[in-house]
This record gives C-alpha cells, sequence and structure tokens, in this order.
C-alpha cells in the first residue's frame, strides 16, 4: 500500500470480533460484505461485493431464498433493501464522506440546474438516493458522464473523481453534490482523507524499494479469498450484473 495508515471508516467501523459475534447470532443468514473491510472480516463472509456487483448478487441470493447478513456500510445496504426486497440484517456502518451528503441541500441545488443529471453513490443517505437521475459506483457515475445526453452533472461522491471527469468528459459542467446547509458553521468536503494519503511518492516507494507490503496471517487469509473468488465466479458468469440503476430513465435529459 503507498500508505499504511490510510484506512476507511467503514473498515473501522466494523471490528472483526464483533462481527464474528453478530454472524454467530444469525448462523441463518449469508453474509455478504462490502469490499472495504479487513481480512478477517472477509473470513466470516459467504460473498464479497463491490458497489458495482452488490445490487446483483443479493437479488441473486432473494432468488435463491436465502436471508442476507449485510456489512458495513447501512446507506447501501438500506438502498439494495428497498431494491431487491431482500430480507437483510444491517450492520450499523458508514462512510465518512458519503454520509455528509444531504438531500435538503441537493434539492436546492437541483432547482439552481434543472437540466442537470444527478449521479449519486449508494452509500449516500437515502434522501440523497431518492433524488438521483443514476445510483451507482464511482466507475458507472464516470461512464454516465462520458456517455450522457446531459451537459450537467451533480456528483454525490469523493470529489477527487471530478478531476477524472473533467479529463474525460471535457467540456460537461460538474457541480458537487452539497455537504453542509447554509446555515452550517462547518462544511465537509465530500473528500476522504485516507485515500488522499495514497500519493505518487508512495507509489514510487512501494515500486521502487518495496515499501508498505501487507502481510495477512495464512490461515485468515485463505478463508478470506473465498468470498472474493465466489463474488468474482459469479461476475464473469452474469456481465450484467455490473449495469449502473438508472432510477426511471431521466427526465428530459436523456440518460447514460
Ligand atoms: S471514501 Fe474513504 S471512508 Fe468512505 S468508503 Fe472510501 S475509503 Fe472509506
Amino acid at each position: 500500500m503507498p500508505d499504511l495508515d490510510a484506512t476507511c471508516s467503514l473498515d473501522l467501523g466494523c471490528p472483526s470480533d464483533d462481527f464474528a459475534a453478530f454472524c454467530d447470532a444469525h448462523p441463518d443468514r449469508q453474509v455478504v460484505v462490502y469490499a472495504n473491510t479487513s481480512a478477517a472480516v472477509k473470513a466470516r463472509a459467504d460473498w464479497m461485493v463491490t458497489s458495482s456487483c452488490a445490487l446483483a448478487i443479493v437479488k441473486h441470493l432473494k432468488d435463491q431464498g436465502q436471508k442476507v447478513l449485510w456489512a458495513p456500510d447501512r446507506h447501501l445496504g438500506a438502498y439494495i433493501q428497498r431494491e431487491t426486497g431482500a430480507d437483510m440484517l444491517l450492520w450499523n456502518g458508514d462512510c465518512i464522506v458519503h454520509n455528509e451528503f444531504k438531500g435538503v441541500e441537493l434539492e436546492l441545488l437541483k432547482a439552481r440546474h434543472p437540466n442537470a443529471m444527478v449521479l449519486v453513490h449508494p452509500e449516500s443517505p437515502e434522501a440523497v438516493v431518492k433524488l438521483a437521475d443514476v445510483v451507482g459506483s464511482t466507475s458507472q457515475m464516470l461512464k454516465a458522464v462520458i456517455d450522457g445526453k446531459a451537459q450537467e452533472y451533480i456528483v454525490a461522491t469523493d470529489n477527487l473523481i471530478m478531476h477524472r471527469m473533467r479529463q474525460l468528459a471535457p467540456g460537461k459542467t460538474l457541480f458537487e453534490a452539497p455537504t453542509a446547509g447554509n446555515s452550517a458553521t462547518c462544511k465537509s468536503c465530500a473528500h476522504c482523507p485516507w485515500m488522499a494519503m495514497n500519493g505518487l511518492q508512495g507509489v514510487i516507494a512501494c515500486l521502487e524499494n518495496g515499501q508498505g507490503e501487507i502481510t495477512v496471517n495464512p490461515a485468515v487469509g485463505k478463508d478470506a479469498v473465498r468470498c472474493i473468488d465466489r463474488m468474482l465466479a459469479y461476475v464473469a458468469a452474469n456481465p450484467a450484473a455490473l449495469a449502473p440503476k438508472v432510477q426511471g430513465m431521466v427526465r428530459s435529459i436523456g440518460a447514460a
């Protein structure tokens, strides 16, 4: 890793011992965890998912009559629950970046830019997801900007993605989704301090000096890789599982 201190609130909020106790209390459920978890948490899981394939895999489990124990992001879990109708028990974690987006403020921004397409990552609160034209992973949001017919986009995810969007879709106008109201005394910045720690100097140190090596207990790693392999096999067999969720195919501006 470019910086071994670069962690994630989803990982910090899901200690493996507590999670194991939660799983032990619900042995009748398939355990589905997001990628942003430790190897020890993955070792307790039946499935790992990313935001690109989470919806499809939980729907697959529901169609098989399975109940789901979901961790760690409660917003993403609740979104999948609403979309699939699956029986899901949610761990109470969140992402410090996406949890800050505000539905009321987003409505005000939409009113100022009525032709803008709203792109939202599903780790955001329900009030924000409800206002989206496209709900999807960062790669799906990127594709929506590149392919979309709209001229303006409001983007609810880490704002570092804006640079890549401007590179790949020059000429499109982008707005950051709001994270606080006008009366707030402190505005968060839609920017993850941990992701930002992974800079080029760290990458060079990894490549040239072998710094940042991660060691995982082999027994934990052997168990953890099972849920990852299961996801990879499912996605390879079901490539359509990676399609973004487009809400109601968008007012008058066309869609990606
Ligand atoms: S933005 Fe930061 S805190 Fe949020 S999921 Fe990504 S790494 Fe974790």
